[in-house]
């Protein structure tokens, strides 16, 4: 199967691949982040919006909102969705019909159903070979956030499986960055896509040019 990422692969070196706005959660219109991604020299744009299988919003008039206000902009983008993984077989919470709609998916983890490492990382392999999915969205949230210890080879596996499995891994810039087993497993694994985003809830929020360059640094 083709992962809907490939089509984007040529923008994402300058790219920001994550972001909500009034629909969801997020404080600014689509046609807001389009102007700061202009200002701030950002050539591609992924509209990641929260989703869920029984959505609080209408994503197909969000996707018309998007294409919309990206008509006036000289902006490359894509509608996407960020999907929470439900259990350790790797479903993720959002309807067939609408992953057909998105036109990139992340996963990640926004509850605390994985207790273990073990259980953590069968979640991830399995989310990973989920077909709809494209991005490992923020993976340095979950085990801060449960206070998890994970060495250098639970993270070496884990990548290893988001490579085979041809899905991205992202630096955010909401959450914190990767520690140094991280970074050390990041440095040696090898065809491993990796995407910037900034999760902005605001559009004043997107990433900025020094900050693509500071999360590149991270790698040798
Ligand atoms: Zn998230």
């Amino acid at each position: 199967m083709t992962r809907k990422w490939l089509k984007y692969k040529p923008y994402l070196h300058n790219a920001d691949c994550q972001m909500h706005t009034m629909y969801t959660d997020g404080k600014s219109m689509p046609e807001a982040y389009f102007k700061q991604a202009e200002a701030n020299g950002i050539e591609f744009i992924v509209f990641s919006e929260h989703i869920r299988k029984v959505p609080t919003y209408d994503f197909l008039k969000f996707k018309e909102h998007v294409y919309r206000a990206g008509a006036q902009s000289t902006v490359k983008f894509a509608v996407g969705a960020e999907a929470k993984v439900l259990n350790e077989d790797g479903d993720i919470d959002i309807s067939n019909e609408l992953a057909n709609e998105a036109e990139i998916i992340l996963f990640s983890f926004h509850t605390p159903n994985f207790p273990t490492v073990a259980s953590y990382q069968k979640a991830i392999r399995n989310a990973a070979l989920n077909p709809w999915s494209d991005v490992f969205a923020h993976p340095t949230c979950y085990h801060n956030w449960q206070n998890m210890a994970m060495t250098k080879e639970d993270w070496a596996i884990i990548l290893n499986d988001l490579a085979t499995a041809g899905v991205c891994y992202e630096f955010n810039k909401k959450y914190p960055l990767p520690n140094e087993n991280e970074i050390a497993a990041l440095n040696e694994i090898r065809n491993l896509q990796f995407v910037f985003g900034s999760d902005a809830h605001e559009s004043g929020n997107l990433l900025t040019q020094n900050e693509i360059d500071a999360f590149r640094k991270l790698l040798k």
